[in-house]
């Protein structure tokens, strides 16, 4: 690992999954230039999806195998548990919280998402899901038929739930819709995931509010909208994420409503300075200008901006597909998947369905579940935006609610 300088060619800012696939961007192409990363995160970047999912259901994947080593493997510096405070354009400077400053020839932008948490005093016992430290300090206050309260009706929370009840912990779990995933999937498939959940022993408390809690001894108490009090060894939140775009803002990067501002480059408004990952509010080619909190997406756009950043030019094209895997149930999607648009479903065979959503007419947005569908052939699909009568003349489709 490189030491620490006080100049770096390449300068990126936030160590996380953007971040480690820039590094491995540049380094494809400049094998010299010298790469300095500074994180607020205390690990090294590693691979956060595991945390609601592969380490809570494989005995044999372990903490230190999310590790992916970035510093080491590529040869650059990483500094950690440190926050940068400041960014300076015109002196091509950063400021950290601990009063440093560094300089850089180029830099990248890629702090990513935070949890969304409920009031309450801090507790190690209170986890909005985002680090490696939170899955580890979940794992103290679960298992051995202990009891973890999970809040949250999206990807976080369903997994999380999945995993503990797998790891031998009693799960109660708060979703504020009728069923899980209800605000994504039609009917006949948040049905089919509310099955897994109940069969697995979940207890799961519907079209329920939680809004604060309160420590109690050992454990965490948290009454619902309803009155319902429950109390836990342990409260899991995933009740969704938030971006902070103030170090880019206070630069005088542009920000619009979905992020940090981008071209096709990701390239920011100012000089010398990229973007990447959850930040960045970039031209997609299907979907137009968004922003998207996922992880292929943080991937590729990684990969994508340090190579940029060491020279090569090109346009990003890639469609995020953001998907799940609980239980026997894997999905992916991309575009608008709610269920509050027109539906319509093709069966592909046994527990094998492709939804299609339309906005009034037009397509906008596709879910695969469980088929072996190729991902780049349903892009296709939506890049062409049928109709639904255009669509039914080659598929068969059944609307569902
Ligand atoms: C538990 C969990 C499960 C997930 N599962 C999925 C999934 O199944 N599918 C999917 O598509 N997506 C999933 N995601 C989302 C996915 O992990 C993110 O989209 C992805 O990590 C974003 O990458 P990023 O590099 O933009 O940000 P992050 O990976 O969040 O990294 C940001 C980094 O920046 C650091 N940082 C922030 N501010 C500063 C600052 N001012 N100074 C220095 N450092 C800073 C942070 O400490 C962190 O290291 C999941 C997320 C979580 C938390």
């Amino acid at each position: 690992m490189t030491k620490e300088i006080k100049k770096y060619k390449y300068l990126i800012v936030g160590g996380g999954m953007a971040a480690d696939q820039a590094v491995a961007g540049i380094r494809s192409i400049d094998k010299e230039g010298t790469i300095g990363i500074i994180s607020s995160d205390t690990d090294e970047p590693y691979a956060r999806p595991a945390l609601s999912k592969k380490l809570w259901v494989d005995p044999d994947f372990h903490d230190e195998d999310i590790d992916f080593h970035t510093a080491q493997k590529y040869d650059a510096w990483i500094k950690l548990a440190t926050k940068v405070t400041k960014v300076n354009p015109k002196k091509h400077t950063i400021e950290t919280d601990n009063g440093e400053e560094f300089e850089y020839d180029k830099l990248l932008l890629a702090t990513g998402s935070e949890a969304k948490t409920l009031k309450g005093e801090n507790s190690e016992r209170v986890i909005a899901l985002r680090s490696k430290q939170d899955y580890l300090k979940i794992r103290k206050f679960s298992g051995k038929g202990k009891h973890v309260i999970v809040v949250g009706n999206g990807y976080i929370g369903s997994e999380i739930a999945a995993g503990l009840i797998q790891s031998d912990t009693k799960v109660s779990l708060v979703i504020t819709g009728d069923r899980i995933f209800d605000k994504k999937f039609p009917i006949f498939l948040s049905e089919k995931y509310e099955e897994k959940y109940l069969k697995a022993g979940i207890k799961i408390y519907h079209n329920k509010k939680a809004s604060s809690y309160d420590l109690v001894g050992d454990e965490v108490k948290v009454q619902l909208n309803d009155g319902t009090v429950l109390q836990g060894a342990g409260l899991v939140l995933g009740i969704g994420a938030f971006t902070d775009y103030s170090l880019a803002s206070e630069a005088g990067l542009k920000v619009d409503e979905h992020g940090v501002v981008v071209n096709e480059q990701l390239k920011t408004s100012v000089s010398d300075i990229w973007a990447a990952g959850d930040i960045i509010s970039y031209p997609d080619q299907i979907l137009g200008r968004q922003s998207a909190g996922h992880v292929r997406h943080a991937i590729n756009s990684g990969l994508f901006v340090g190579k940029q950043m060491a020279g090569v030019t090109g346009t990003y094209n890639y469609t995020p597909v953001f998907y799940s895997w609980v239980f026997d149930i894997n999905w992916e999607a991309f575009g608008q998947v709610n269920s509050s648009l027109k539906m319509y479903a093709e069966t592909l065979g046994d527990d094998k369905y492709i939804v299609y959503y339309f906005d009034k007419q037009t397509l906008v947005g596709i879910l695969s579940w469980n088929s072996d569908v190729h991902l780049e052939h349903l892009k296709e699909i939506l890049k062409k935006r049928p109709t639904i009568e255009e669509l039914d003349r080659v598929i068969n489709l059944r609307a569902v609610e």
